[in-house]
C-alpha cells in the first residue's frame, strides 16, 4: 500500500478523487457468504500476535477492520460508479479478495472483495449482467466459487497454470457458462497474453453485454514478479484495461470498478497500478 501511494503522489495523478475506503456491512459480506464465514473470521480476528486461516493467510489484530475495508471500498467504488458520481474507480485495498471461497479464507484473501462489488451492483441497483475480469497471475478460485451458480455475473480469468492454486482449467465454465478460464504456459509473455485475451475473452464479454465491468486486477503476472512467470510489463496491463474498457464503453456506459489483488515485486506493482490508473483516468469521463 505504501509503494502505491507513493506513486500515486506524482503530480501526474493529482486530479484523481480520493476517498478512503468505509468499513462495509455484514449484510454486504452475506450478500456472497454464508454466516458462518464472518463468524469464523471474527472468532479467529487475534487480540495480538498472530493467527493463520491456512498456511498463507494469517491475520493481525488489524486485518479484521481491513478486510471490511476492502470490502467497504469495493461497495463504495459500485456506488459511487452506479450512482454516476464517477465514470470508473480503483479500490487500492489489502487483503485482496479473489481465492477466498464461500466458507474458507485463502491465498491472503478473507473475503471475496469483487463478488461482493458484483452481487451488491445486481441485488441492489437491479443490474441484470455485469462481468468480472481476473487478470492477476493466479486463478480466482475463490471468485468462481461465489459466482459459479449466478448466470447474471460472467466471469473471465487469465492465469498463469500449473500454478497456486491449482483451479482453473477452461473446463470449469460455470453452471450457466458463466466462467470463462483462460490458462496460460509459464514463459507465455505479453504478446501470446494479448492474443489469448482478444481471442477468449473478448468474445464472451461482448456476448454477455456486461452493465458494469469489474477488474480483479492482481499484477503478479509482471516479469519481475517473483511468484510466477507470465512475463508481461506495464504496458500489457495498460493494454488489458483499455480493452475492458472499450467494453464498458460499448455496453456499461464506460463503468468499471477494478480492485487490488496480488503484486509481489514492489516496484513492478507501483508501475503497473500506475499504468493501469492512468489508463481508468483517461478513459473516465470526467
Ligand atoms: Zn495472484
Amino acid at each position: 500500500m505504501r509503494v502505491i501511494d507513493r506513486t500515486l503522489a506524482a503530480p501526474a495523478f493529482d486530479a484523481l478523487d480520493r476517498r478512503s475506503a468505509p468499513l462495509c456491512e455484514d449484510a454486504d459480506i452475506l450478500l456472497v457468504h454464508p454466516a458462518q464465514h464472518l463468524k469464523t473470521i471474527r472468532a479467529a480476528s487475534p487480540a495480538q500476535g498472530y493467527r493463520a486461516l491456512d498456511p498463507d493467510t494469517h491475520m493481525s489484530p488489524g486485518t479484521l477492520n481491513a478486510a471490511f475495508r476492502a470490502v467497504g471500498a469495493n461497495v463504495a467504488a459500485v456506488d459511487a460508479v452506479l450512482s454516476g458520481k464517477a465514470t470508473n474507480a480503483f479500490c487500492a485495498v489489502r487483503p485482496p479478495g479473489h481465492h477466498a471461497e464461500k466458507t474458507r479464507a485463502m491465498g491472503f484473501c478473507i473475503f471475496g472483495n469483487i463478488a461482493i462489488a458484483a452481487k451488491h451492483a445486481l441485488e441492489r441497483y437491479g443490474l441484470k449482467r455485469v462481468a468480472i475480469v481476473d487478470f492477476d497471475v493466479h486463478h480466482g478460485n475463490g471468485t468462481q466459487d461465489l459466482v459459479w451458480d449466478d448466470g447474471r455475473i460472467l466471469f473471465v480469468s487469465t492465469h498463469q497454470m500449473p500454478l497456486y492454486p491449482g483451479s482453473g482449467s477452461a473446463d470449469e465454465r460455470g453452471a450457466h457458462d458463466n466462467v470463462v478460464n483462460i490458462p496460460l504456459k509459464p514463459g507465455t509473455g505479453g504478446s501470446g497474453f494479448r492474443t489469448a485475451f482478444t481471442e477468449r475473452a473478448l468474445p464472451a464479454l461482448t456476448a454477455h453485454e456486461p452493465e458494469l465491468l469489474l477488474i480483479s486486477a492482481g499484477f503478479d503476472a509482471h516479469q519481475t514478479d517473483p511468484l510466477a512467470n507470465l512475463n508481461l510489463t506495464e504496458d500489457d496491463f495498460a493494454w488489458v484495461t483499455g480493452q475492458v474498457c472499450d467494453i464498458a464503453d460499448a455496453f456499461a456506459s464506460s463503468r468499471v470498478v477494478s480492485t487490488l489483488e496480488g503484486g509481489y515485486d514492489l516496484d513492478a506493482l507501483a508501475a503497473s497500478v500506475a499504468a493501469h490508473v492512468r489508463v481508468l483516468m483517461e478513459r473516465g469521463n470526467g
